[in-house]
């Protein structure tokens, strides 16, 4: 039987952090050992091994076009563990990370260096995303990063002066202390974008800094160790950031990044458009198509537990219903500068479902009610779709 090839991005977990950034939430661990890692590597060839083989009882063949080291902290991996692990991956699905069309690595600043550098870039990923935040050493220290200032500035002259690839800095508006709106706080975050354009990022994805339950800053914020800001000034300082960036000549493709022409993540528009991806690692989630009883393709997700669960073989998917497809489709669609795409939508959801153009203002709310999705105001349906009972 002929394979059907796949289009497929990959996205994987390597869920190891050397410490705990006081405002994350993210699936990883900081106490491993060399031990755990390997076999943790070892289990993440094992679960594309799988991918592998359930995509050919499905008659399909996955063309890996994206490749994606999230975390956790990939740069922490050395590269004596990480350069076999990718021509594992490699051999098992059938590529080769040189030859895709974008191949990422989440980078700590403190794990760039020239060594690092040349050994990712002979691993031949083409793109780092470099977790910068701020350059206030204070500032760092209330996140509970482990590099201040200097470091990234040293890790961003690196980059800049020796990877030959693309890249792309992290940076948090809306830091503790950071500000009311009076013009001389905003001084903090504007040169924040300033000293970060200096290094000429060809990306930048800027995020507001949300208090996420249960972690260490939002345990200070509620004991008055931190003195956290309120939504609206946060967010005011995030839009003057954009605004920045901007001025700058970025374009802005999806809520939260911006992108010089050439330099967006086609990685990330993967999700934003439900393109199928496979998660790979603790805690990964992917969209991919799959046969069900009647051999009809149908998207499924699948979800991953955390690192020991998933270790001991746990996983669990279930077959997407269309209206669910649809809802998503439509919220991660509006995240970005293009809106839904009508064609990809047709493509999805068949030659009936057109979906016309939108555009979602404040008032606007989308709602999934059983098998109906509808568009809305106070007073008006907007748009809406049914799909039939399954
Ligand atoms: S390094 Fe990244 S993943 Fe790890 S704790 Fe900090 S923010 Fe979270």
């Amino acid at each position: 039987m002929s394979l059907q090839p796949i289009p497929l991005s990959l996205y994987v977990h390597i869920p190891f952090c050397a410490y705990r950034c006081r405002y994350c939430n993210f699936t990883f661990e900081t106490g491993w050992s060399p031990a755990l890692m390997t076999r943790t590597l070892d289990a993440l060839v094992r679960e594309a091994e799988t991918l592998r083989r359930r995509g050919e009882a499905d008659g399909l063949d996955w063309q890996i076009r994206t490749l994606y080291l999230g975390g956790g902290t990939p740069s922490v991996v050395p590269p004596e563990l990480l350069l076999p692990f990718l021509t594992r991956l490699e051999e098992t699905l059938g590529f080769r990370t040189s030859g895709l069309e974008e191949a990422t690595l989440e980078a700590n600043p403190e794990n760039v260096t020239e060594e690092s550098l040349d050994a990712w870039a002979s691993a031949g990923l083409g793109r780092l995303s470099v977790g910068i935040q701020t350059f206030d050493t204070q500032r760092l220290a209330i996140l509970g990063r482990w590099c201040d200032a200097q470091q990234n500035r040293r890790a961003l002259d690196l980059v800049t002066s020796r990877w030959r690839g693309r890249w792309s800095a992290d940076l948090l508006a809306g830091l503790p202390g950071q500000g009311d709106l009076a013009p001389q706080r905003w001084v903090d975050l504007r040169s924040d974008l300033a000293e970060l354009l200096t290094y000429q990022p060809g990306h930048v994805s800027l995020y507001s800094l949300t208090l996420e339950p249960r972690t260490d800053l939002a345990r200070l914020d509620a004991g008055g160790g931190v003195k956290s800001l309120t939504e609206p000034v946060a967010d005011q300082l995030w839009l003057r950031a954009r605004q920045g960036l901007l001025d700058a000549g970025f374009e802005w493709y999806e809520i939260s990044n911006f992108a010089r022409p050439g330099q967006r993540s086609l990685h990330n528009q993967t999700y934003w458009r439900l393109d199928p991806w496979a998660g790979l690692g603790p805690g990964a989630e992917g969209t991919l198509p799959k046969r069900d009883a009647s051999g009809i393709l149908r998207p499924i997700r699948t979800h991953n537990p955390r690192l020991f669960p998933w270790l001991a073989g746990e996983e669990a998917s279930e077959f997407l219903t269309a209206p669910e497809f649809g809802l998503e489709h439509y919220v991660t669609g509006w995240r970005t500068k293009e809106g839904v795409d009508p064609f990809r939508w047709e493509q999805l959801f068949g030659p009936n479902s057109s979906l016309g153009a939108f555009h979602l203002d404040d008032d606007l709310r989308l709602t999934l009610n059983q098998n109906l999705l509808a568009l809305r105001d106070e007073k008006n349906l907007h748009y809406c779709h049914s799909w039939p009972v399954e």
